[in-house]
Parts: C-alpha cells; structure tokens; sequence
C-alpha cells in the first residue's frame, strides 16, 4: 500500500472521513488524498516525496507561494514574543489600518479567526443595524458553515429556504432567501415583495466556490441600487477574492465600472491572514459602531487578533503592495488559462476559463456559465479524469470542478509551461 493510502486509511479511524474539511478528502473525484510533508513557493511535496505544482495555495492564503523569507521571519520573530495573550497589541492596529488604507469602503475593521466567524458575525452586525431578520444570498456562492447560511432556495420566491446540512433546524434558515446568480429579475422581484424586511444581501462578487463566476456589472448596479433604496445592506463576501483578484479586492474592479459603487460591509480572509487563521469584517464607522463593546451586537475571540496570525496577514499585505506585484500575478494566471484553452483546443476539448489577479476557474464547456445550474449542468466527468491525469504528472489542481484555482506570485513561467505541457498529454 503506499505511504498515502496508509495515512489515509489510518487517518479514518481517529478523524471522521479522514480530513478535517471535506473537500480534501477526495470525494468528488475519488482516488486517494495526498498527505503533505511540506512546500516551498509555487510546490508541495506529499509523504512519498512526489513534488506537486500548487495550484489551490491552501485555497486561497498562499499568494506569495509557501515559506516567503520576509513572512517566516515575521512569524518567527512573533513566535518568539508570545503566542496569544488575550488582550490589545499595536499589530493588530497596524494590520487594521493596513486594510483600511487598501479598502477605501472600509472605516472600520473587527478581527476574528476564519471567514465563517467573519461571514457570520457580519450578518448579525447587518440585522442588529438594520433591526430585520431576513437575508438574501445567492445559489452556488459559499460564506462559511454558520447555519443561516447552509440553505437552498425553496420552491417559491419568497418562499423559506431549506437546510442543506443535517443538524440545522428549519426556522433557523427561515429568514434566508437564496436566489439565482446574476438573475436580475429575481432580485427586482424579491426586493418589490420583502424589500423592507431584508437586513442584508450577501454576495461573491466573483464566485469562486461555484468553480468562477463574475457577477456582472448590470446585476450589480441593479443590486446596489435597491439595497439603497430598500435601506437594506450589500454585504461583499471577498474571503476568497480580497487582496486575490486586485489590490483593492473585487469591489474596487467594480467601482471602476459603476460610478460611486461601493458595498456596505466587506469580509475578508484567506490572503489577509497569509497562511495563518485570521479573517475579518469591516464596513462604515456608524454600522461597526454597533459591535461590542460599543453598541449592542455581541462578537468576540479568545483568538482574535493573534500576534503570530496578525505578524503573518500584515507581513503578507505589506508585499502585495509592492510595483507591479498585480500585473505579474494576473498575467502569470491569464498564461495558464490561456495555456490550458490551447491544449484543450489542440486535443479537440471544449474548454473555456477566465481569471482576475490571482484567480481562475475553466470550465469543460463552450460558454462561461453564469450561474450555478449552468455550472452543475457540465457534469463531472471529463474534470475528474483531467484531476487525476494532471495529479499524476505531479500538478495539484482543486480536488473538485466546482472549485475556483490559485496561482501564486511563486508560480514562475517555466512552471506554467510545465503544467500546459502536462495539460497537453493529459487532455489528448
Ligand atoms: C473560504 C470561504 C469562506 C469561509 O472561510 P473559512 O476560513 O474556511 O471559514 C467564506 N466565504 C468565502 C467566499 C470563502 O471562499
């Protein structure tokens, strides 16, 4: 049996399924996870020494690559200090102001550990604002494991939602909508029927956990006209897109195409932690003003602002800000988009795939679907064997097609050459 395998069937017995998220767990294309010893920039090698090009980067942090010197020094140096005390640190005013001066939306900005406590926390800040209870969010889009979201649309518009997990009871998600991506019409609709019971519309603005998907301009124009008018909040889930797709996030693309635009509350994580757990919500200083211990809407961490996660995110920001740093990622990622679409075209595979910074997604299919039943509906097929064939040339893609992809600023163009050359056998 080899080395993985052994880990894996080992791994069952003391851990459910053998992983601690399910998506590593092979599931979706089936074979054997891979269990990693270690990695180095834009690699990771497993327990049998098998080196992989990375292309999740822990899906989403790495974007400077794996062990970055100025970063582990960082860590290193704060290892040293303190792990956790539990009480303020100038790091953490340092990493707030840090995102603050990127994130010109943002006047204000709590810290917390994973993007779900952030995505969750920013829904109770938006009802606690608002004084309502319903929230809107959209078919395919992710926002982290708090129960008001695990939901699928019900039968009706205006209709209670359903529990997409066991253990969520049915009046937990009834306050939650879920309608279709970059469906104006329903938007339009919902807002004319429940328009002034909706505390907050949540949204990917590039949905990256239904593979990758923009929002478009005119759906988002149209989403933040009647979160105005409504007096409802357009809450930008940008744990996957901040600091990925540009500099300014995915709302500063949006704010270069509609004249003023800009969401209410904004949730990162992933990058602003740079490997490390930290994720945070941010948004105008009279809605964060709200929080505890100013205002009534309890949110608190025995972990939040941890000076060794908080030396690794400022470090990580730092970086990212420096010449050019953008341009090189996306047009390293637009390479390998462009690289797969020429191998597919060479094999006679349909293949389509778009990218923003350092984000990308392709598709198996003629058309970029622009929403979740056109993603679901190209079946799983031809994905999983291009998974396993590229796996096996030593190029980890996302275990699972309906996952977006990663490159890093350690991606060099010899590696994007190698994984198009791989791509090549593996598509004919
Ligand atoms: C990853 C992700 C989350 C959840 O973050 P965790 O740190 O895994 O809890 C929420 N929203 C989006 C868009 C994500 O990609």
């Amino acid at each position: 049996m080899s080395t993985n395998a052994a880990l894996f069937e080992r791994a069952q017995r003391s851990i459910p399924g053998g992983v601690n998220s399910p998506v590593r767990a092979f599931r979706a294309v089936g074979g054997t996870p891979r269990f990693i010893t270690r990695a180095q920039g834009a690699y990771m090698w497993d327990a049998e020494g098998q080196r992989y090009i990375d292309y999740i980067g822990s899906w989403g942090p790495m974007i400077l690559g794996h062990g970055h010197p100025e970063v582990l020094d960082a860590v290193q140096k704060a290892v040293v200090d303190g792990l956790s005390f539990g009480a303020p640190t100038e790091r953490e005013i340092e990493l707030a102001e840090e995102i603050l001066k990127l994130v010109p939306s943002a006047e204000q900005v709590r810290l917390v550990s994973s993007g779900t406590e952030a995505g969750m926390s920013a829904i109770r800040l938006a009802r606690g604002f608002t004084g309502r209870s319903r929230l809107i969010k959209f078919e395919g889009c992710y926002h982290g494991h708090a129960d008001a979201l695990l939901v699928k649309a019900g039968s009706g518009l205006a209709t209670f939602g359903h529990p997409t997990s066991a253990g969520v009871p049915p009046e937990v998600v009834q306050h939650t909508m879920v309608l279709e991506y970059n469906n104006v019409e329903q938007i339009e609709q919902a807002f004319a029927e429940v328009g002034n019971e909706i505390a907050c519309v949540m949204i990917e603005p590039i949905a990256g956990n239904m593979n990758f998907v923009r929002a478009s301009v005119p759906f988002m124009k149209r989403l933040r006209e009647l979160c105005t008018q409504h007096g409802a909040l357009l809450v930008f889930d940008e744990v996957m897109t901040g600091f990925r797709v540009a500099l300014g996030s995915a709302q500063s693309l949006y704010a270069q195409q509609i004249a003023g635009f800009k969401p209410d509350l904004s949730v990162f994580g992933k990058v602003i932690g740079g490997g490390m757990p930290l994720a945070a919500f941010a948004g105008p200083r009279d809605i964060m003003a709200k929080l505890a211990p100013l205002g009534p809407v309890y949110q608190a961490g025995t972990l939040s602002g941890n000076p060794v996660a908080t030396a690794c995110g400022l470090t990580t920001l730092k970086i990212i800000q420096r010449p050019g740093f953008y341009e090189a990622l996306g047009q390293r990622t637009q390479s390998l988009i462009q690289g797969l679409a020429g191998a597919a075209q060479q094999a006679g595979v349909p293949m389509v795939g778009d990218s923003q910074g350092g984000l990308f997604g392709f598709f198996f299919a003629d058309h970029l679907p622009q929403n979740y039943p056109a993603v679901m509906a190209h079946g799983s097929d031809k994905f999983n064997h291009f998974f396993h064939a590229m796996l096996a040339r030593g190029m980890y893609f996302a275990p699972a097609m309906y996952e977006a992809g990663f490159v890093s600023a350690a991606h060099t163009e010899q590696d994007i050459a190698d994984t198009v050359a791989a791509a090549t056998q593996a598509l004919s």
